[in-house]
């Protein structure tokens, strides 16, 4: 979060110092939201509306009475970033029937592995039994390091060393951990090619009949998670996205903003490599927090 919180500083900075809201003090205001948004990886047609509604804003509706001009401001950015990174409610992570069943995506380092571990302790410290299957069946070192990380936040596991067969590897995972109330069936991120990893994971969709599908994303690639989540959604529904390394990158602004436009809902933040580094994603306190 640091290096985004520092990239909106400045602007707030900037903002800070308005004593009252003239034609060039709103230009110059435009353009520095222009260059953070851009910075943060923002896609240029969302930061041109963002721009265009929060000027417009600011021309036609006065500050109310006693309100300084500066906090008016904030006030139009807070609002217009709230709805940039996707609206008003907090998006919740609910099991409604037991066993729910998720279905983790995602592309190679995007942190899924790591994303499934930190979601099942999470609901494990609300006091759900939570269980975890390993179908990645391309990379060995993905069975192992599930494993370990099952193990140590103490969460039951099912995966198959040399299995071959992803499907068949979930639909036993599932036959195995019956008694749990959350089961996390983690997938390939690398196939043959990317035609093959979706056509797997869409096979995986079909056999388990998941109650969530949630895509993990790295905040790195900015922007482009836009494009990422659209390949996935192709073939099958994408309920829910992680997007993960907050704490590395500015350009996670980018991501939220992007993923928030395909309609799809960002539940969680990852913001460290550690097990317990998962935050509900709540755009309100998120935007607050960028502001300082
Ligand atoms: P996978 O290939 O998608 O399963 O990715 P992994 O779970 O193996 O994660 C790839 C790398 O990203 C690992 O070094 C993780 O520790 C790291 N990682 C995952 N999530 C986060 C996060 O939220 N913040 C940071 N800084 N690193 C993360």
């Amino acid at each position: 979060m640091k290096a985004l919180t520092e990239l909106f500083s400045k602007l707030v900075e900037k903002i800070r110092d308005v004593e009252y809201i003239d034609e060039a003090t709103l230009q110059e205001i435009a353009r520095e939201i222009q260059r953070t948004l851009l910075k943060a990886d923002v896609p240029l047609d969302l930061v041109k509306t963002f721009t265009d509604n929060a000027v417009k804003r600011i021309r036609e509706e006065k500050p109310p009475a006693g309100i300084p001009p500066r906090e008016y401001l904030i006030y139009v950015l807070y609002e217009e970033l709230v709805k940039l990174m996707g609206g008003e409610q907090p998006a919740e992570f609910k099991p409604t029937k037991k066993p729910y069943i998720v279905l983790l995506l995602g592309v190679e380092g995007s942190g899924k592995t790591t994303t499934s571990a930190k979601l099942a302790r999470y609901l494990m410290k609300r006091g759900y039994k939570v269980g975890m299957v390993e179908t990645d069946t391309i990379r060995p070192a993905a069975f192992d390091q599930l494993r370990q990380l099952a193990e140590k936040i103490g969460a039951p596991f099912y995966g198959e060393r040399d299995g071959k067969d992803a499907v068949e590897i979930a639909r036993r995972g599932v036959a195995n951990l019956k008694g749990v109330d959350v089961l996390i069936i983690d997938t390939a991120g690398r196939h043959r090619n990317e035609e093959a990893l979706l056509q797997e994971v869409k096979a995986i969709y079909d056999a388990v009949n998941p109650d969530e599908v949630v895509l993990v994303v790295d905040a790195t690639v900015g922007k482009l998670a836009a494009a990422q989540a659209e390949a996935f959604m192709k073939y099958l529904p994408i309920h829910t996205v992680i997007i993960t390394k907050m704490d590395s990158t500015a350009r996670g602004g980018g991501a939220l903003a992007a993923v928030a436009k395909t309609g799809a809902r960002v539940k969680f933040i990852g913001v460290g490599e550690d097990v317990e580094e998962l935050e509900p994603f709540n755009p309100r306190k998120f935007v607050a927090r960028l502001l300082g």
